[in-house]
C-alpha cells in the first residue's frame, strides 16, 4: 500500500467539518477517484495529503512513513500536487514552471530524461517552452500544470479537477494523458467533478459528500451503482 489515510478529520475554523472521519486507501500503481460534487471537500483533502492544511485528527502514511501535515516531507516522501484551476505561475515561462517541478532535484541527466518524457506526453508544450504560462490556452495551462508536477519524479501525484473548465474534446485527451502517465508507473489520486471519465479510469474509487466517503469500489462498480448513476451520471 502506498498511501492510507485513516479517520480523517479536518475543520476550518471551529464551525466548518469539512472532510469527517475520511478513510481509504492507494495502492502502488493504481488510478483511484475521489468524486464529489462542489464543496465536497475535494480540494481539502488534497491540501491535507500534501502537508498544507493540518487535520485535527486521523493518521496519514505515505510509503510507510506516517505524514505530520508539513509540506516539505510528503513531497520529499514522492507526492505531488497539481492544484486545482491551473495554479500555475502565469509570468513565468512554460520552461521556468517546469524547472521549478524540479526544484529539489539535482540529477541533471534524469531531470532531462523526465523533461523528454513531459514533451512525450505534451508535445505542444515543447514548441511554447519560452512562452509565459499565462498566455497559454486552458488545455495546455493544465498540461503544464500536469508536466510541472511530473517533473518531481513523484510516486503519487494528486490530480485536483484536471479536467475543469475545458472543452470536451480536450477532456478526453487529459483522462488519455492521465492513463498513460500511470501506465508509465506513476501512482495516481484523482478528485474530480467529471464523475463519468474519472470512473471509466478508476481502478478503484470513492464517492465523498460533504466531507463523508458514502460509497467505494471499482470504478466499473460504481459506473453501474443506481445512487452513483442517480446523484452523478445524470442517470434516471
Ligand atoms: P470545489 O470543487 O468547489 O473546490 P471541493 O469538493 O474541492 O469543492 P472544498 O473546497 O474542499 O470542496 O471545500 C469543502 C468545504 O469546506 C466547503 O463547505 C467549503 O465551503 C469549506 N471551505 C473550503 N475552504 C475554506 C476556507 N478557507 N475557510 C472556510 N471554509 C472553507
Amino acid at each position: 500500500m502506498l498511501l492510507s489515510v485513516e479517520n480523517l478529520n479536518v475543520f476550518y475554523g471551529e464551525a466548518v467539518h469539512a472532510l469527517r472521519d475520511v478513510s481509504f486507501q492507494v495502492d502502488q500503481g493504481e488510478i483511484v477517484s475521489v468524486i464529489g460534487a462542489n464543496g465536497a471537500g475535494k480540494s481539502t483533502l488534497m491540501w491535507t495529503l500534501i502537508g498544507l492544511l493540518r487535520p485535527k485528527s486521523g493518521k496519514i502514511t505515505f510509503g510507510g512513513k506516517t505524514m505530520n501535515a508539513v509540506p516539505h516531507q510528503a513531497v520529499q516522501g514522492g507526492m505531488a500536487l497539481v492544484p486545482e484551476r491551473r495554479r500555475l505561475f502565469p509570468n513565468l515561462t512554460v520552461r521556468e514552471n517546469l524547472s521549478l517541478g524540479a526544484y529539489l532535484r539535482h540529477d541533471r541527466a534524469k531531470i532531462a530524461e523526465d523533461e523528454a518524457y513531459v514533451f512525450s506526453l505534451f508535445p505542444i508544450l515543447k514548441e511554447r517552452l519560452g512562452q509565459y504560462a499565462g498566455t497559454l490556452s486552458g488545455g495546455q495551462q493544465q498540461m503544464v500544470a500536469i508536466a510541472r508536477g511530473l517533473m518531481s519524479r513523484p510516486k503519487l501525484l494528486l490530480l485536483d479537477e484536471p479536467s475543469l473548465g475545458l472543452a470536451p474534446v480536450l477532456v478526453n485527451q487529459m483522462f488519455d494523458s492521465i492513463q498513460q502517465i500511470a501506465r508509465q508507473g506513476t501512482t495516481i489520486l484523482l478528485v474530480e467533478q467529471n464523475a463519468l471519465q474519472s470512473l471509466k479510469i478508476a481502478n478503484r474509487a470513492y464517492v465523498l459528500e460533504v466531507g463523508h466517503i458514502v460509497r467505494e469500489g471499482t470504478g466499473q462498480e460504481l459506473l453501474r451503482d443506481p445512487s452513483v448513476q442517480a446523484a452523478y451520471l445524470g442517470v434516471r
